[in-house]
């Protein structure tokens, strides 16, 4: 009986002292679950060619019927992008449902395929697509910039099945594409005179242009070829980190590198660290994030000052963490990982306030949720509210409960239960409520709209 009553108490004192006992975690299943085998080769005249081949695991409840596969290139054509003065050319030559030819439909950037033979869940399917390619000049992430060239979503990519399949139509701005996290093989055959960056964490400069890679749990492969670079290198504990430019002087090359190096050690001090052993910083293209790489050379085709810059690259490095290790999709929950990656950059930016600092534009904007679907905001302004509404708000919420220490340990304990898993704005609120011992959900009415649980 003493031993019973020993074990109880043991029990409660577990239960009190170890809070992470007491929380779980609930990631939002991804429904599906990809391994990549991708060959990329280019000629000298930037014509590429592909071969894909995806094993495509049901991991959802649900039997499919059909396929759905992101296929982004497609907007860059002349049909769907009339404006361009050059588009991108796209020939595909076979697609394939267990190496069967397949009947396929291609609207915007989303392939159909009907499948013959249902998919049952624990099954797994194997879709395949050769084509070839030109990039478009001015398009968006998937474009060449002079005489580089930046492969963005460039290849078939699978949603998340949630609800069916979660294929969202295309933004040009933000993020309209979701995937879970993926492993990928990876061989190019790329002209000698270029310079290859990738997500692989082991390109090496001057590059092999015919190589082979493997990356694991990666959320997607961007690929920049890269002529004449200017690049430095620096070690930032185990980690290489690497900036590209071009036209650009020594001097500013040299602050980036730093900066990047000072970020990337700091948010591996607070987060948590960072898995891959390389990480690239191309000064070229709109900043964006990608896995192991961040490109930084404007915000959305404008040019910016170099402290501008300097503050996109502590950003998109940021992303590495909330973006590229804990996942949410960019769709319906931008403000997750953008407004998080602005929390982390103004803690690295402003290492001696106890505070974050924030300005509330709140009274000068029309009351919207910052957790709206992409489409639901005018593009103008969506900006406003899934950057700076949910970060200021965010900010407040810290500033409330310890300011800048809280926000380091909150952002380090979100990283451990979440790593690897995807978050979304009910789950983030259900953890932050948690974390902070917040009663209610006063600090988030009017800024996101959360799920009651009899909705
Ligand atoms: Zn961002």
């Amino acid at each position: 009986m003493k031993k019973i009553l020993f074990i109880y108490l043991l029990s409660i004192f577990l239960l009190i002292g170890c809070s992470d006992i007491v929380f779980n975690p609930q990631e939002i299943p991804s429904g599906s679950q990809s391994n990549y085998n991708m060959k990329l080769s280019m000629d000298t005249n930037g014509l590429f060619s592909a071969e894909i081949s995806i094993d495509i695991l049901n991991v959802s409840n649900e039997k499919w019927d059909e396929l759905k596969l992101y296929f982004i290139p497609n907007m860059f054509t002349s049909e769907n992008s009339p404006q361009l003065n050059t588009p991108s050319e796209i020939g595909i030559e076979s697609v394939k449902i267990d190496n069967q030819d397949a009947s396929y439909l291609l609207e915007k950037d989303i392939i159909n395929i009907p499948l013959r033979t249902l998919v049952s869940p624990n099954e797994s399917v194997k879709f395949q697509m050769k084509y070839n390619f030109t990039l478009p000049i001015d398009g968006f992430r998937f474009e060449k910039i002079d005489s580089n060239y930046h492969l963005a979503q460039w290849y078939p990519m699978v949603p998340t099945y949630q609800k069916g399949w979660n294929k969202q139509d295309y933004s040009f701005k933000g993020e309209s594409y979701h995937t879970a996290f993926s492993n990928f093989n990876v061989t190019f055959d790329i002209p000698k005179e270029y310079t290859l960056v990738t997500t692989s964490d082991e390109d090496k400069f001057p590059s092999v242009n015919n190589k082979s890679f493997r990356i694991e749990n990666v959320k997607e492969i961007f690929v920049a070829i890269l002529k004449d670079p200017q690049v430095i290198e620096k070690k930032s504990n185990n980690v290489n980190i690497r900036v590209f430019g071009k036209g650009r002087s020594e001097e500013f090359l040299e602050e980036v590198a730093e900066t990047a190096v000072e970020s990337f050690n700091y948010f591996q001090s607070i987060i948590g660290p960072y898995p891959h052993k390389q990480l690239d910083i191309i000064l070229d293209g709109p900043g964006m994030e990608y896995p192991g790489v961040v490109t930084a050379g404007s915000i959305y085709g404008r040019s910016v000052t170099n402290e501008a810059l300097k503050n996109i690259v502590i950003h998109e490095i940021a992303h590495q963490w909330f973006y590229g290790i804990i996942s949410n999709d960019p769709y319906t929950d931008a403000w997750l990982d953008e407004g998080i990656a602005e929390i982390a950059t103004y803690l690295f930016k402003y290492p001696n306030e106890k505070e974050l600092r924030y300005i509330d534009f709140s009274d000068k904007m029309e009351p919207l949720p910052s957790n709206l679907p992409l489409h639901d905001y005018l593009k103008s302004i969506q900006s406003n509210y899934i950057y700076g509404q949910s970060y200021s708000n965010l900010a407040k919420i810290f500033n409330q409960h310890g300011g800048k220490q809280t926000a380091e340990d909150f952002l380090s304990r979100y990283f451990t239960l979440y790593k690897y898993k995807e978050v979304d704005t009910n789950e983030f609120v259900r953890f932050m409520k948690f974390y902070l011992e917040l009663e209610d959900d006063s600090l988030f009415e009017g800024w996101l709209e959360l799920e009651t649980k009899n909705k």
